[in-house]
């Protein structure tokens, strides 16, 4: 029996109930594949219901203020995927007529949508005999074609899309794209596969040679650059210093002021005034929190400070009220914890 055969005859047993799947709804696969980057199945789930009750079709997405885009998403990280989803949302309206392209091409066009994201588009909701590559489809067709060299090397990430392209059928694309990456996620996870539930081990040279924890070879991460950082909590009367970021990391959400390194209460003063602009007093400590992103581990110190003066240019003062309804990333959701518990 073909590959194919094997994996879809056991993806009709055992596929995972989810609710974007078993419709062909572009903008549903979209939304759902774009969540899926970087997070969990488990996250996803409560994520993909509440976006799709409040943005239903691609036109509401494209109508939506960024700023409530980022709420929606707020928790699931890596906000550059809402933000691009957005803007891509609103060149399938100018652009399209509010229909989502069935072209890879055409796909790979619109902002945020990458190779694997069209794959799965075309295949999942357009029936296209195309693949979708992403990590776990890499380390399936690595193991089962015995590609032992480093996938970061662009010749053998060629030959894995080769592999992957030719191993998907005429019918039922979609659905074999997803046994695939359910494979990937249930089977033949990293480190140690479970090979003795495959249902493909009778054509995986992995399998066969015993070398499957040893595929594929990654590429070498750089470890992630650790920052310490103090994190000023700025009151004037009950409102609270933020600003919303314009840097490319986090742009958009909202944060407290920070300023690299740690410090001693005694050096703070002079320090807020002159990186922030604002003279600060009745400096007190408010615990530490750690954020891991993926290139940068945040080590935080947390003060809570005050001051009368009126906020700088590009600052504001926000009431707890305000505060609720802004967009704040995970990684100081610590420090919104402090200032909401502050009397
Ligand atoms: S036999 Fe093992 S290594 Fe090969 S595809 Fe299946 S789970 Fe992965």
């Amino acid at each position: 029996m073909h590959f194919a055969e094997l994996l879809l005859r056991w993806y009709d047993q055992h596929a995972r109930v989810l609710p974007w799947r078993g419709i062909h709804n572009a903008y549903h696969t979209w939304v759902s594949e774009t969540m899926l980057q970087q997070t969990r199945v488990e996250t996803v789930l409560a994520y993909f219901d509440r976006f799709i009750r409040r943005f239903p079709t691609v036109e509401a997405l494209a109508a939506a203020p960024e700023d409530e885009v980022l709420k929606m998403w707020e928790g699931l990280g890596y906000y550059r995927r809402a933000r691009n989803l957005h803007k891509g949302a609103q060149q399938v309206v100018a652009e399209h007529g509010g229909v989502i392209p069935s072209d890879v091409k055409e796909l790979l066009k619109i902002s945020g949508i990458g190779e694997y994201t069209a794959g799965a588009i075309a295949s999942i909701a357009y029936d296209q005999a195309v693949p979708a590559v992403d990590g776990n489809v890499i380390r399936v067709v690595s193991r089962v074609k015995g590609i032992r060299e480093n996938v970061g090397i662009p010749s053998v990430k060629r030959r894995i899309a080769q592999e992957a392209a030719a191993l998907v059928p005429q019918s039922r694309p979609g659905d074999f794209n997803q046994a695939m990456m359910d494979l990937g996620a249930t089977i033949c996870v990293p480190g140690t596969p479970s090979c003795e539930r495959c249902p493909v081990s009778a054509l995986c040279d992995a399998y066969r040679e015993g070398d499957a924890e040893d595929i594929p070879e990654l590429p070498r991460k750089n470890p992630p650059r650790v920052i310490d950082y103090d994190l000023c909590l700025i009151f004037n009367g009950d409102r609270v210093l933020m600003r919303q970021r314009t840097e490319t990391m986090l742009q958009g959400l909202w944060v407290y002021p920070m300023v690299e390194d740690h410090h001693t209460v005694k050096q703070l003063p002079a320090l807020v005034k002159r990186k922030i602009g604002l003279p600060v007093t009745d400096i007190q400590t408010a615990g530490e929190a750690k954020h891991i992103f993926t290139h940068q581990v945040w080590q935080m110190k947390l003060y809570i400070m005050h001051t009368t003066a009126e906020a700088p240019a590009g600052w504001r003062f926000v009431t707890m009220e305000e505060m609720q309804q802004l967009t704040i990333p995970t990684a100081v959701k610590k420090a919104k914890e402090v200032v909401l518990n502050y009397e």
